[in-house]
């Protein structure tokens, strides 16, 4: 038995072809599980009885349990689900003036441990399967209504470029217009700096949006907070990014979280401005730190994050400054899930 949602549309017209069935039913099959989120077979009434029971006999939709739903004063909705393996995994919707963003969970846990992420706090426990993935956003839809959904970004729990070969059949699957139909370039990628992840993703051709989680724009530094950089150093990182700004021509996004005492001095901005001098393709998007409980992680005042702000300003980078969004529910990454699990 496999899960139907492992499929991209073409993988499962190349599978009816295999039944000596017409590959056309694959996209009714498509419309009935991203479009009308309909999880049983027996009720996609415009296929043939004998391919519903060829379907039956071979595939299961697979499906989440909402185990909590959190919506916060701002309209930033939050929802944990438990898989059949009783993990749990949690997916955010944030409202905004102009666009619906849905933000996704890659992997249960994470094995970086970044020190400011309550994500890798408990460890990694496993990746999630592409219809894990895709599963977070069918519930996340019928979440949003009446409000569709706009934008998808890879930043909920876990490193997606360490669960590649599941991620890129999903992203296949939320942009396809028989799927989720959500634009290549309304979707984001994030990675803390997974180089060879970035190298393949490069070729992929696709028009997906990378942003890095950079944080710290020195060796040391970097090392210190996020041990992805013992294993990825910045060097390379870095030029990795300008060899996939240069073969994509797309632009890169450079996250930088603020954390008040630790990278958010003018001499911390004054290295991050080095490093992205001339670089045509960077951009930095500063996220002042959300405050997570147990951890020592706390946002600068707002003169330190808008002198940080300038100075990048000041020097030609392009910069823009993310507002926080559902603090009070604990939307930073990883948090309602581990409340949960403390419970
Ligand atoms: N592992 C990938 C995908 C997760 S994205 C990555 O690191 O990019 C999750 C985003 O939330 C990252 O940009 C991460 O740096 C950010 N984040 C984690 N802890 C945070 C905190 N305390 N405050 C604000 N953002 C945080």
């Amino acid at each position: 038995m496999q899960d139907i949602k492992e499929l991209t549309l073409k993988g499962l017209e190349e599978k009816l072809q295999a039944f000596g069935v017409q590959a056309y039913h694959a996209q009714q099959i498509f419309t009935w599980i991203y479009k009308k989120a309909t999880i049983d077979f027996g009720q996609m009434s415009d296929l043939p009885k004998g391919l519903r029971d060829k379907l039956k006999d071979n595939f299961y939709i697979s499906d989440l349990k909402i185990v909590k739903r959190l919506k916060s004063s701002d309209g930033t909705q939050k929802l944990l689900f438990q898989s059949q393996d009783t993990n749990l995994i949690e997916a955010v919707i944030i409202p905004a003036k102009d666009r619906v963003t849905a933000c996704v969970s890659t992997q249960v846990g994470c094995k970086w441990a970044c020190s400011f992420c309550a994500s890798g706090l408990k460890g990694f426990k496993r990746n999630l399967s592409c219809s894990e993935i895709l599963d977070e956003i069918l519930y996340l839809k019928k979440e949003a209504l009446p409000l569709a959904l706009t934008h998808l970004v890879f930043m909920g729990t876990g490193e997606p470029l360490d669960n590649y070969t599941q991620v890129l059949p999903a992203i296949k699957i939320i942009n396809s217009p028989l799927g989720f139909n959500i634009g290549a370039r309304r979707i984001t990628l994030s990675t803390s700096g997974i180089i060879p992840g970035i190298q393949k993703l490069a070729g992929e051709g696709l028009q997906v949006e990378l942003s890095v989680s950079l944080h710290a724009a020195d060796e040391a530094l970097r090392s210190r907070f996020m041990p992805v950089n013992k294993k990825y150093p910045l060097k390379d990182l870095i030029k990795a990014c300008k060899e996939y700004s240069f073969k994509t021509n797309r632009q890169i996004t450079f996250e930088y979280i603020l954390i008040k005492g630790v990278n958010s001095s003018l001499s911390n901005a004054q290295s991050l401005s080095r490093l992205l001098e001339g670089w045509k393709l960077a951009k930095v998007n500063l996220i002042p730190s959300n405050t997570i409980s147990g951890l020592k992680v706390e946002p600068p005042g707002k003169k330190d994050i808008l002198l940080f702000k300038n100075y990048l300003v000041q020097q030609g980078i392009k910069v823009t400054l993310r507002k926080a969004r559902g603090e009070d529910i604990n939307a930073a990454c990883g948090q309602l899930r581990l409340n949960y699990a403390q419970q």
